[in-house]
């Protein structure tokens, strides 16, 4: 079958080859990928600022059927469709992976870095992580199940959004967009900023319900949101953007004792100005990855349509386009870019 690789460092490490079809174990489901999104970590794999596991088979947002089960397998059924958790291996021993926190375990193999990914035409994955995607809700939308776990975790789990909160999400990529429906879903009135850039985003996000936008390099960005805010600040602010000057944004647009979450990874180490939260009183949390229970919940969201992932997808290419596509990531050219290892072009 065909695969798109991360073998080595460098760009010449990004590979499309020809590799065998993984064999299924007694526990294992073999899934026919229906397709994958091109995420921040993937980026960040195929510039290597994310480790991983060479040569290995990228690409861990994907939805699918299952194609084979394993003899030991009895919850589910050829056909059925489904999504999984990204935390394939891990020891379900230590002290995280017993509270259900399989990201941070010492011996987690994540899909995609750890252990062969979605950006194939199928793949094989313990029956223990799947999920099964509710009938009401498209394999393109379910593609969208991982990143929206994530923000799950970082909006619900991790921080707090209370209904009548001003809340800023920095950077309007498909992070900052789900992160904004989850934050809504919760009652908060959110502002989203981002740069002359990001406009389409912006108006992407106003259709998806954003109280405000702002371009920042266009609008007095503290002006505005002192004058939506009665000059106090939000109180929850987003980093989505992994960028240092999103960052400081965050803790300056951020009211005296405000919440500022880090959602979005930079890659690299970055300057954060301790003294403006500390003097602020800032709480600073983040989020990383998710849980089963990030999973349940953002299978509810999209079941009961509290959030709308589906204009989000913007392009979707088959394996063989694998460098247009990474070209396209890069140059912000698309919004969400989905692979269809299969061909399968409708949902
Ligand atoms: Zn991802
Ligand atoms: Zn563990």
């Amino acid at each position: 079958m065909k695969a798109l690789l991360k073998t080595k460092k460098g760009i010449n490490g990004v590979e499309l080859l020809e590799i065998e079809e993984p064999q299924v174990k007694s526990h294992e489901l073999k899934v026919k990928i229906h397709a994958t999104g091109i995420c921040g970590t993937d980026m960040h794999i195929i510039h290597d600022e994310y480790s991983c596991n060479y040569p290995v088979v990228m690409g861990h947002e994907y939805s699918g059927t299952v194609m084979e089960v394993g003899n030991k397998v009895t919850d589910y059924q050829v056909g059925d469709r489904v999504v999984s958790l990204t935390a394939a291996v891990k020891c379900e021993d230590c002290v995280y992976c017993r509270s259900g926190l399989y990201m941070l375990c010492e011996e987690r193999l994540s899909i995609g870095s750890g252990v062969n990914g979605a950006f194939a035409e199928c793949m094989v994955i313990p029956e223990k992580i799947a999920f099964k995607i509710p009938n009401n809700v498209t394999l393109d939308e379910a593609v969208l199940t991982e990143p929206l776990a994530c923000m799950v975790r970082c909006v619900i789990e991790r921080g707090t959004v209370k209904a009548g909160d001003y809340v800023l999400v920095s950077g309007p990529g498909t992070i900052g967009l789900l992160t904004m429906q989850v934050a809504k879903a919760n009652g908060g009135n959110v502002i989203v900023i981002g740069t002359s850039q990001d406009k389409e985003r912006l108006k992407l996000a106003s259709e998806l319900g954003a109280f405000a936008t702002i371009v920042i390099d266009e609008e007095d960005v503290h002006e505005k949101i002192s004058k939506l805010t009665s000059n106090l600040g939000v109180d929850v602010a987003f980093e989505c953007a992994g960028v240092g000057p999103s960052a400081y944004n965050c803790l300056k647009l951020l009211k005296k004792t405000g919440l500022y979450v880090q959602v979005g990874l930079y890659g690299k180490k970055v300057e954060f100005d301790m003294d403006l939260a500390l003097t602020k009183e800032i709480n600073i949390t983040n989020g990383f990855a998710s849980e089963p229970t990030s999973w349940e919940r953002a299978l509810r969201l999209l079941e009961m349509k509290q959030v709308n992932v589906a204009p989000l997808i913007s392009t979707k290419l088959p394996l063989d386009d694998w460098k247009k596509a990474i070209e396209m990531v890069d140059n912000k050219d698309a919004f969400k870019v989905l692979f269809v290892p299969n061909g399968e072009i409708d949902a």
